[in-house]
């Protein structure tokens, strides 16, 4: 697990971006979606393993109705302190923008033996979101064909999924 592309990517005397600092993940881990408002609007997904954030960039956020097939952009890890993180990225800077929580809490497998890096390696991570916004059962697998980092983010079907149709653009932000 690695925050060196994390780290090249940024100037830390210019961004007010955490800097890349591994820590020890806690028993409950931690998952958090940012409303990215940068040249294109797009939701970071964001899943706690090891140390460090796995990150996934969402354009069109998360929905919870299983119909839905969201792509999701595999980006560099970032560190667990970046979950936190909210505010402006200034201008000339890599992602600049305003960044605000639009979603926070714990996550965890949905089945217990599963690794979470052999999982990610194959291709498919199936887990359970305990959030404001997002609940229930999800999965994020590979796409074989397209581009190498490019997953889908999925609601399963169970008692949190809805039928209607699923804005996140029109869902509140937790931090407001
Ligand atoms: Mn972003």
């Amino acid at each position: 697990m690695s925050l060196q592309e994390y780290k090249e990517k940024r100037n830390f005397r210019q961004t007010p971006e955490p800097v890349a600092k591994e820590r020890k993940t806690d028993k409950q881990r931690i998952f958090v979606v940012q409303k990215h408002a940068a040249s294109h609007l797009h939701y970071d997904f964001r899943l706690e393993d090891e140390g460090v954030l796995k990150s996934w960039a969402v354009p069109k956020g998360p929905s919870m109705n299983p119909a839905d097939k969201r792509l999701a952009v595999m980006v560099e890890d970032h560190p667990l302190d970046y979950a936190s993180f909210e505010g402006e990225i200034p201008e000339g800077n890599y992602g600049a923008g305003i960044v605000e929580i639009w979603d926070s809490g714990n996550w965890e497998l949905n089945d217990d033996a599963v690794n979470v890096e052999d999982a990610l390696q194959t291709g498919s991570l199936e887990f359970s979101l305990n959030g404001k916004n997002l609940k229930g059962k999800f999965i994020l697998f590979k796409m074989k064909k397209a581009g190498e980092n490019n997953w889908l983010l999925i609601k399963k079907k169970d008692e949190y999924a809805i039928t209607e149709k699923y804005d996140a653009n029109k869902i509140k932000p937790v931090g407001e």
